[in-house]
C-alpha cells in the first residue's frame, strides 16, 4: 500500500549524497539523518464526545511533532476519515521541510482526528474540537507547539481550541494557534496569502527565463482558496488564465477567462483530465494529492508545473516530466505563502501590534522572491531539479541547527 511518510523518508535518502558532500563528520551527518527519519514526540488519545442524541462516540486524534531544531513546532489540524499516523508523520516532516524552505524560525508538526465533520451538528464538532484542544494543551503553547486550520478545520474551531486553551492555562496566549478569526488576533491576509505567494514565486521563476507575465498562459486545476486566489492575482498580474476546473469539471478559452466573473460558478466545457494536457506555459495544480501520475505525466504539455496543492506529482510522474525537461516548481516552496502568512499571524499576536494587508502583502513578497532564489541558485550550481534543490536547502537548514544545538 502506498505509505505517505515512506514517500517523505524517500525524499529526505534522495538528498543524502549531496548532504555528505558538505559536511567533514560523515558520522554525526548520519546521526542526524537516522533522527530526521522519525518524530521526536508522537502523541495520541481516544476522544470522547457525548452526541446530541445522548449516545458517546470516540474519535482517535494525533498529534506529531516531527522537528523543532529552528523554532516552535508548526502545522495545522485536519479532520477527516482518512488520518492515520502514517500520514500524520509525513504531513509533519513536510511542515518541517517548508518552514525551512521559506527560512523562517519554525520546525515542523500536525495534528488531526480520524472523523468525517460533515455528518456532526455544530454543536458536536464544538465539543469536539474542545476535547482535541484539551488534549493537546500540555504540549502546544507560543514557544512549543503552534497549531493552525488545515483540511476541514477552520478560524471558528481555532477559535474554540483557543478559548479552552485560555481557559485552562488561566492567561491569554493568542499566539499559540494561528489562522484565527481577525477579530481574535488573525492576520490580514492570511485567506489570500497561499495563492498570492503562489503568484509571486510564479514571476520570479519567469524572470529568471527571461519571460514576461503578459505572454504566460495559465491553468489552474481547483478552483477553491487556493485555486482561486492563484488566479485571481495571476490575473491581476498579467497572465493569461486560460482555464480553470472543479470537482466537476474545467472551464476553457484559450483567448483568456476573467476569473472575477467566475467566482460563483462556470459551467463546464472540458473535464479535469484535459485541462491537465493543455497546452499552456503553466500547469498549476491546485486541488487535490496525486493529480499527475504515471498515467499522465506523459501527456503534459505545459513548460512548467507550479504545485499549489500538496503532493499533486506522485514520485513516478516527477521521473517522468524531469526526463521530458518540464521544470516542476515544488509544493514546499510553491505554497508556502500561508504558513508564511500564519508565521506573520504569530509574530504580531508575540508584539500585540498588528499590522495592514498592504504591510503583509510587502513582507510576504521578500520571502518568496529569497526563498526561490537560494533554490534557482542550487539548481543552477548542482545541476538538480527543483524538488531536489529544496528538499536539500531544507534538510541542510535543519541539520545545521540540531548540530548547533549539540543534537548530534
Ligand atoms: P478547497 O477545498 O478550498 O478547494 C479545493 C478545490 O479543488 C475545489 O475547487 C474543488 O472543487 C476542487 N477539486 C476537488 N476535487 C477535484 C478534482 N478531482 N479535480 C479538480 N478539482 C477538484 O481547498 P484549498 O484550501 O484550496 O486546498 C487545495 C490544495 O492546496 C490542497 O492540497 C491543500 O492541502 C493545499 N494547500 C492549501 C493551503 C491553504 O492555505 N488553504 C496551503 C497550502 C497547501
Amino acid at each position: 500500500m502506498f505509505s505517505a511518510f515512506d514517500n517523505a523518508i524517500k525524499q529526505l535518502s534522495e538528498v543524502v549524497p549531496l548532504l555528505e558532500k558538505e559536511y567533514a563528520d560523515k558520522k554525526k551527518l548520519q546521526k542526524a539523518i537516522d533522527l530526521l527519519k522519525r518524530p521526536q514526540n508522537f502523541y495520541r488519545k481516544a476522544l470522547k464526545i457525548k452526541l446530541d442524541g445522548g449516545k458517546n462516540a470516540s474519535f482517535p486524534a494525533f498529534r506529531c511533532q516531527y522537528n523543532n531544531a529552528r523554532g516552535p513546532f508548526k502545522g495545522g489540524i485536519r479532520f477527516h476519515p482518512n488520518v492515520c499516523e502514517d500520514e500524520m508523520k509525513a504531513l509533519a516532516f513536510w511542515m518541517a521541510v517548508k518552514c525551512a524552505v521559506v527560512d523562517i524560525p519554525y520546525g515542523g508538526s500536525k495534528g488531526g482526528i480520524v472523523v468525517d465533520p460533515s455528518v456532526l451538528s455544530e454543536k458536536e464538532l464544538r465539543r469536539l474540537s474542545v476535547k482535541y484542544a484539551e488534549f493537546i494543551t500540555p504540549f502546544v503553547g507560543p514557544w512549543v507547539d503552534v497549531p493552525a486550520p488545515d483540511v476541514n478545520t477552520n478560524g471558528q474551531i481555532m477559535a474554540w481550541m483557543l478559548e479552552s486553551y485560555e481557559k485552562k492555562t488561566g492567561r491569554q496566549a493568542p499566539a499559540t494557534f494561528t489562522g484565527k478569526p481577525i477579530e481574535l488576533g488573525g492576520s490580514q491576509g492570511r485567506i489570500e496569502a497561499t495563492g498570492q505567494g503562489g503568484v509571486y514565486v510564479l514571476e520570479q521563476y519567469l524572470r529568471t527565463k527571461g519571460q514576461k507575465n503578459q505572454r504566460t498562459s495559465v491553468a489552474v486545476q481547483g478552483f477553491g482558496n487556493v485555486g482561486y486566489w492563484f488566479a485571481y492575482f495571476a490575473q491581476k498580474e498579467g497572465f493569461k488564465v486560460v482555464a480553470v476546473s472543479n470537482s466537476k469539471g474545467g472551464i476553457y478559452n484559450p483567448k483568456g477567462l476573467d476569473v472575477n466573473k467566475l467566482a460563483d460558478s462556470f459551467k463546464p466545457n472540458i473535464t479535469n483530465e484535459e485541462l491537465l494536457t493543455l497546452d499552456v506555459d503553466v500547469l498549476v495544480p491546485a486541488a487535490l494529492e496525486n493529480a499527475i501520475t504515471g498515467a499522465n505525466a506523459k501527456k503534459i504539455n505545459a513548460k512548467c508545473v507550479l504545485e499549489m496543492a500538496n503532493g499533486p506529482t506522485t514520485p513516478e510522474a516527477d521521473v517522468i516530466l524531469a526526463k521530458r525537461k518540464i521544470d516542476v516548481i515544488p509544493d514546499v516552496l510553491a505554497n508556502t505563502g500561508g504558513v508564511t502568512v500564519s508565521y506573520f499571524e504569530w509574530v504580531q499576536n508575540l508584539g500585540g501590534y498588528y499590522w495592514t494587508k498592504e504591510e503583509v502583502n510587502r513582507k510576504l513578497k521578500p520571502i518568496m522572491v529569497s526563498a526561490f532564489d537560494d533554490i534557482q541558485k542550487t539548481v543552477d550550481e548542482k545541476k538538480i531539479t527543483y524538488r531536489q534543490a529544496a528538499y536539500f536547502l531544507a534538510i541542510k537548514r535543519i541539520i545545521d541547527a540540531m548540530m548547533l544545538r549539540g543534537r548530534v
